[in-house]
């Protein structure tokens, strides 16, 4: 907002230091910045306390009309600290300050009402307050601007050390009598009239100084609304702008290799909704735009197979096609799965990842260069520089929640023509909230398992219960199957946590001896080498139990395994207990899924197990996720894989603001693909604004 761009420095009680430390902690360089540096909460400042109504476990900031009766100091030089005895009709209290005596003991009169404001403390029984804030009666009163729930702003350490718990709210106050009468409208009338939204510049107001508990549901609503509309303008026109290059490529052929494979090689009969899909990605890609789709599946629906044969639909017509996964263990079980799918068939295929030594570095990157090679599997390895394809048209990203926007376009660069791109994910999110995430895109979603599937039945137990669990892993061992055990990892660094795993590990061993048992470890801080040798004992059936972090998380396929425990399931977060437990139930066999937990556990917690207990649906889980999580927690992790911070709107919590904005954003667009209509000048501006980092090319990917 270049008419709000003044300097921050410039605003009254601010200053260089002030400046420079608003920067570096918040962010905060202008008088928009600070504009939009919105408070978390409010508390309400129309609420005067009597002191003997303040009670200990109440608010944390509260305010009271007192007078004070008398000072007294104590200590000596830097130790010095003064008392200030107030009191009203129901008690008394003392105001202490151990910093800036000489200036408070000048201002302060004995015998005069002041309003304190501050956050109280107990000491023997006295209501004490450190530091508070104090006004006179008469300049409470002329307090401007006037408002009656005070704002508390986000703040780091460094910041509320330096200007208090007011402070915050007293520059705010100054910015905005330099700002208010330069907020110019972003949204036209005629917008505004038909979605309800206040004027921007009231807005502004509201938020920081909230005349009413109506007037600040409306500001925010407003701000909301405001900040989903940018972004919906900024991924339709992206949407418009691709579709309207025509430069997709055409995979008009289903050839040779496609047909090959259908016929002679694909192990069992597509499911119905593996089918569709496949028929939907291939009417994208004879379009001539480029196709931008993702496919959502639950665990276990067969999307590897999808991928597959949509490779093979762009490798019969000439082009490379890519597949990236989110781990080396993953990705060399797409490459090993694929190779023997593919085994027999005239298709090169290679791999590629952060370990690849010499040699396999060597084959992959000069036979992808040449052409020779014509699909590629790897890990992030896939998107250096080092990496030139002769002809890629088809990308394939498996779980992409664990990528980040950034990695995908760097991907796309690597062609002066856009290639395909599925993203594939079996962690179900509402369309809206997708687009919003990842731009724009269209969804295929495989909703049926492959035939012969039965249920994974759950089960909670608390650690009491492990001898009855090691009885069960023996039975299950006894009729040949195997059993995953799983350790959570918060941070890959975190010592406790491979304590705990290297311990369940020592344990197991002794539970389950050699020569009879053979149990196996993988875990993030091992050698490539080998991880890859212990899950290769497991799917070998050498190992029956492999103990392992949860590397494993994503996409491992061993059907044999039938039973999957997972240790401290409180630990885990929902969507991941469901893709963990969805490493069982592969064969025809009945599989089992064990959670265990301490006895004490968060209503949260709780909550999640028994929801795992319950159902197998992976969409429902997603849905009770989505409800469970707190907005922020949510925020933060979707966030982590959007290309811009969002400052108020949650997408997760604002579904409704979201679908409406999206809506409003189809009509504007409509009318005015360009914005260049002169009412429009503030949309376009929002737009921009909401498009992305610059650095990337935002309207080339996903
Ligand atoms: P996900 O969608 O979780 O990536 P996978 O692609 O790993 O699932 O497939 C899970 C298992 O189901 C694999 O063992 C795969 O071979 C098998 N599978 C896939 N499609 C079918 C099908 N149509 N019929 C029977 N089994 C299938
Ligand atoms: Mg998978």
């Amino acid at each position: 907002m270049d008419y709000l761009k003044s300097d921050i420095k410039f605003v009254s009680g601010v200053g260089e230091a002030r400046a420079k430390l608003l920067d570096r902690e918040l962010n905060i360089r202008t008088v928009g910045d600070l504009l939009d540096h919105f408070p978390f909460r409010y508390i309400d400042r129309t609420r005067i306390y009597r002191i003997a109504e303040i009670v200990d476990g109440g608010p944390t900031l509260v305010q009271f009309r007192a007078r004070i009766t008398g000072v007294s100091y104590a200590g000596e030089g830097r130790r010095r600290r003064f008392t200030a005895y107030a009191q009203d009709a129901s008690g008394q209290a003392e105001l202490v300050w151990f910093q800036g005596v000489s200036w408070i003991e000048k201002r302060i009169e004995v015998g005069r009402e002041y309003l304190v404001f501050g956050r109280p403390a107990f000491y023997r029984g006295q209501l004490q307050m450190a530091h508070p804030e104090l006004e006179t009666m008469e300049q409470a009163l002329s307090r401007r601007p006037e408002s009656g729930m005070q704002g508390i702003y986000p703040s780091t350490e460094k910041i509320s050390n330096l200007l208090g718990t007011k402070g915050m709210y007293r520059i705010v106050c100054n910015a905005w009598a330099l700002a208010k009468d330069r907020i110019r409208e972003t949204l036209p009338a005629d917008l505004r009239d038909r979605y309800g939204l206040m004027p921007l510049r009231e807005a502004y107001y509201n938020i920081h100084f909230p005349q009413s508990a109506e007037g600040l549901r409306q500001a925010q609503y407003r701000l909301k609304f405001e900040e989903l509309l940018g972004v919906q303008l900024g991924i339709q026109s992206r949407r418009t702008e691709r579709l309207s290059k025509n430069d997709g490529f055409l995979f008009t052929k289903v050839g040779e290799v496609f047909n090959t494979f259908y016929k002679e090689k694909l192990p069992f009969p597509l499911t119905g909704a593996q089918k569709r899909v496949i028929r939907e990605i291939r009417q994208d890609t004879v379009t001539g735009y480029q196709m931008n789709r993702l496919l959502q599946g639950d665990v276990g629906s067969g999307k590897t197979l999808v991928a597959l044969m949509s490779m093979l639909l762009a490798v019969d017509n000439g082009f490379q096609a890519c597949m990236m996964a989110p781990t080396e263990i993953l990705a060399r079980q797409h490459f090993a799965t694929i190779g023997r799918m593919l085994e027999g068939m005239d298709v090169k295929i290679a791999v590629l990842t952060g370990s690849s030594k010499a040699r396999e570095r060597k084959t992959a990157l000069e036979g992808i260069a040449s052409g020779e090679v014509q699909i590629l599997i790897g890990t992030h390895a896939l998107i250096e520089d080092r990496v030139q394809f002769a002809d890629l048209g088809l990308v394939v990203i498996d779980e992409q929640h664990r990528f980040g926007v950034e990695q995908r376009a760097r991907l796309w660069t690597k062609n002066a023509r856009p290639p395909h791109i599925l993203v594939m994910t079996a962690t179900p999110i509402p369309r809206t909230l997708a687009m919003t995430l990842y731009g724009d895109l269209d969804v295929s979603v495989i909703d049926e398992l492959p035939p012969g599937r039965r249920p994974i039945k759950t089960y909670h137990y608390t650690d009491s219960a492990r001898l009855k669990l090691f009885g069960f892993m023996r039975q299950q061992i006894a009729l040949g199957r195997q059993v995953y055990v799983v350790y959570p990892l918060i941070q890959e660094s975190e010592s406790m946590d491979y304590k705990d795993l290297t311990d369940g590990y020592e344990a197991i061993s002794r539970d389950f001896p050699l020569p009879q048992y053979v149990t196996a470890i993988c875990h993030g801080k091992m050698k490539p080498a080998d991880k890859e040798e212990s899950m290769r004992q497991f799917k070998s059936g050498e190992a029956q139990i492999l103990v392992a972090t949860s590397v494993i998380e994503v996409g491992v396929d061993v059907p044999n395994a039938t039973v999957m425990v997972i240790e401290s399931a409180e630990r885990f977060g929902l969507s991941q207990l469901h893709q963990l437990r969805g490493r069982v139930g592969r064969g025809g066999e009945q599989s089992y899924c064990i959670l265990m937990s301490g006895e004490k556990l968060s209503r949260e917690s709780r909550a999640r197990l028994e929801a795992m207990c319950e159902t197998n649906d992976g969409f429902r889980l997603a849905e009770l996720d989505l409800k469970l999580r707190g907005a922020g927690d949510i925020n933060g992790t979707l966030q982590s894989g959007m290309a811009f911070d969002l400052k108020i709107a949650n997408p997760t919590a604002d579904v409704q603001i979201l679908s409406r904005s999206r809506e409003a954003a189809e009509e504007i667009l409509a009318a005015d693909p360009t914005l260049s209509h002169p009412d429009h000048e503030g949309l376009q501006a929002l737009r921009r604004r909401y498009s992305g980092r610059e650095e990337i090319d935002f309207s080339r990917i996903s």
